[in-house]
Parts: structure tokens; sequence; C-alpha cells
């Protein structure tokens, strides 16, 4: 069999690389093959140089997507320096912690903005780009949250629910053009996203005694479940959320 994991000569844009589950997948995409253009609001020098030394081409381009004003430029960037853009792993994403009683406007606006909105517009700017040639693979990062409503974090789960429901709904109109769009739902994840978790000690114990696995997820998990979904292992896998939670939805 050939390796249908292999992405020599793909081009992938990953959002929110700069740290985290976003840096985890641009390595593993990296490893597996990929050219990456980087976008983080903060830059993302130091995968750009960690890809660079895996051997692969990087375009580190700094935006924030706090709003879909730089959308459209990415791809336009991307495009200029690749020629095309085959991968999309839509992972940029904030939360906001706070009791629904007394949730502001703003944290709701916020994170519904980068979680869903740009999300969407972002999948709808290399969607252009995929159709035309016939190929393409969009990753969306939702949660565990897009099954179960959280703690303290309403817009988040919001958030991440429209991440699944607009994954499918991709899916269904952009099959037909050779577009897999899929989501990976992460569990708990050491990340900064879960800093304020895993300082708890009463949430940080109750979290890691539900999680079979015995451990948080590491950004290290996500790669061989982002490059299966962005290879062609996964042609005839479409409107799917991925869970990658070391067990937590078992329970
Ligand atoms: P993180 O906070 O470490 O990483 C988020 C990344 O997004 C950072 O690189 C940050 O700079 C970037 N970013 C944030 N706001 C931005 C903006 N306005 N413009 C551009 N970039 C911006 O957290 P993480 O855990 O690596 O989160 C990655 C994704 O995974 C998020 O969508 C998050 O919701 C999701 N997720 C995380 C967990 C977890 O347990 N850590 C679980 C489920 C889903």
């Amino acid at each position: 069999m050939k390796n249908v994991f292999d992405l020599s000569g793909k081009v992938a844009i990953v959002t929110g690389a700069s740290t985290g589950l976003g840096a985890g997948m641009t390595l593993g995409l990296a490893e597996a093959g990929a050219d990456i253009a980087l976008v983080d609001r903060t830059g993302s020098p130091e995968t750009t140089e960690q890809v660079r030394a895996i051997g692969r081409r990087a375009l580190n381009i700094t935006a924030d997507l706090s709003t879909i004003a730089p959308v459209s430029k990415i791809v336009e960037q991307t495009v200029k320096e690749f020629g095309k853009v085959d991968i999309l792993i839509n992972n940029a994403g904030i939360i906001r912690r706070t009791p629904a009683i007394d949730f502001s406007e703003k944290d709701w606006d916020d994170v519904m903005a980068i979680n869903s909105k740009t999300l969407f517009f972002l999948c709808q700017a290399v969607g252009r780009d995929m159709m035309k040639r016939k190929y393409g693979k969009i990753v969306n990062i939702s949660s565990l949250l897009a099954f179960q409503g959280g703690i303290l974090v309403p817009s988040y789960a919001a958030s991440k629910g429209a991440v699944a429901q607009v994954t499918k709904a991709l899916a269904n109109e952009w099959a037909q053009h050779g577009i897999t769009v899929n989501a990976i739902a992460p569990g708990y994840m050491a990340t900064n996203n879960t800093k304020a978790l895993r300082e708890d000690p009463v949430r940080a114990k109750s979290i890691l005694d539900r999680i079979p696995a015995g451990r948080w997820g590491l950004p290290d998990d996500l790669k061989g479940v982002a490059v299966f979904l962005a290879s062609p292992a996964s042609d005839y896998v479409t409107g799917h959320v991925l869970v990658v939670d070391g067990g937590w939805m078992a329970r």
C-alpha cells in the first residue's frame, strides 16, 4: 500500500500555530511532508523555525483573527508563496470563564467572533481556491463542549457547537467538489487554554479522575489525527467530529 498519510507537495494553512495544539499539529503536518503558512496574532517565529528545521517551507503570517478582515489576505499570501492551499487547520481560538449569570456581551462576542465566525469565513476563503482544483482538506478544531455544556464557559460551548455544525453543513455542500470538512474535538489538553483549570486543585483533580487514559492530553496527541484528516487516508471521511480525549466521552 502506498503511504496514504503522505503530505509531500501539499500546502497547509494552520491558524493559532504559535503555541499549544496549533503548534503540535503544524509540526505533525510538516513531518508528514507539508509546507505550512502559520497564522497567529503574535506571529509564530519558533514554530516557523521548527518547520524549517524539519526541511519544509514555512510562511509566518501575523494576523488578528478576532475579525474577518485579514481572511482574504491570508489566503492570497499563501497562494502567492506556495501556489495553492490544500489543507486548512482552523485552530485559533479563545475561552472566557465567568458564571452565566454575570456573563458580559463582550465575552460572548469576542469568543463567538474568532471561534466560529472567522473559522467559517476562513473555510469559505480556502474553499474557493480548493473548488477550482477539486481538492481540499479542512479540519476545524471544535471541543468536547460541542457535546457537553461545560462549566462557566457558555460562549465557548456555543461557539464550539457551532464549529461542529458548520463542519457538517460545509461537508454536505462541498463533498461534490472533492473537499472533505471534518472537525477534531480535543478533550482536556495541557495548553494555555486550560491553565486556569489545571491551577485549580479541585477542578484539576475532578477532571483527571474522569480521564480513562489517566493524563491530560498534549499537543503531540493531535499530530496523527490532524495528519489523518489532512491526508488521502481520510478521503471518504467527511462531516465527522473526531473526539481525541483519552476516553473522556466513553465514561
Ligand atoms: P492556546 O491558547 O495555547 O492556543 C491558541 C492559539 O490561538 C494561540 O497560538 C493564540 O495566539 C492564537 N490566537 C488566539 N486569539 C487569536 C487571534 N485573535 N488571532 C490570531 N490568533 C489567535 O490554546 P490551545 O489549547 O492550543 O487551543 C487551540 C484550539 O484548541 C482552540 O480552538 C481551543 O478552543 C481548542 N481546544 C482546546 C482544548 C484544550 O483542552 N486545550 C480542548 C478543546 C479544544
